[in-house]
């Protein structure tokens, strides 16, 4: 029949307006922003950068390589690689950024840098309120903006942050163990007859370890 499609519409749109009066579940808007609907776990806004532990700047988990930078689009990433190094979770000499500023005026949330990233350092925020009358200091964010607790990720993206938790442990017993591993050889090695023991050289250290992964 011509029109039934149209018919079965507004008798569908008839039944929820009269039946939210009494059934709140055929309610199909909520009171924003008094009431809001909880985010789907894939929601995507603007990058983050994650740290592990209570300091930002020594758990940042960034090291500069700048990938991110150079596969962004719109190139709205900018980022000043360190002089020095820091031990990164595996306890590995690691650049980070000492500049990390993202435009997100400019940014398209194509999520590509967090796609890019070699070391989970990069994650996509859910944080949506963010209008500003400062068109450029206000949506130019920097490195201290930007970092954000590995708990704050956990709570946004439970399931992604979860996995990423789940290969960042067996990286960090893989790397004790090559160490541990190392270690040992060495030892090893100095007790032999003949040896470099009392030479002046050392056997290999276990990486230091500055920060784990929460
Ligand atoms: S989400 Fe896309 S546009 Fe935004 S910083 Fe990452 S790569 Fe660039
Ligand atoms: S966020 Fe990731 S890809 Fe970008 S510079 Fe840091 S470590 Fe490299």
């Amino acid at each position: 029949m011509v029109g039934e499609g149209l018919i079965q519409g507004l008798v569908e749109t008839a039944r929820n307006f009269f039946g939210s009066y009494v059934d709140k579940e055929r309610l199909t808007t909520v009171q924003f922003p008094e009431e809001r609907l909880p985010l789907p776990e894939a929601s995507r806004v603007f990058p983050i950068l994650l740290f592990d532990g209570g300091d930002p700047e020594a758990g940042l988990r960034c090291v500069a390589c700048q990938i991110c930078e150079k596969e962004c689009p719109p190139r709205c990433i900018h980022i000043e690689k360190s002089k020095d190094k820091k031990p990164d979770f595996v306890g590995k000499q690691q650049f980070y950024p000492a500049v990390f500023d993202i435009d997100v005026s400019v940014c398209m949330s194509c999520q590509i840098c967090v796609e890019v990233c070699p070391f989970d350092a990069i994650r996509m925020d859910k944080e949506f309120e963010l209008s500003t009358s400062d068109r450029f200091g206000g949506l130019l964010w920097t490195k201290e903006q930007l970092a954000k607790p590995n708990d704050y990720y956990k709570k946004i993206h439970p399931e992604e942050s979860a996995e990423t938790d789940e290969r960042r442990v067996k990286e960090l017993a893989d790397a004790r163990a090559k160490a541990a591993a190392a270690a040992a050889k060495a030892k090893a090695a100095s007790a032999a007859p003949g040896s470099a023991a009392g030479n002046g050289t050392e056997a290999v250290k276990e990486p230091e370890q500055k920060v784990t992964p929460q």
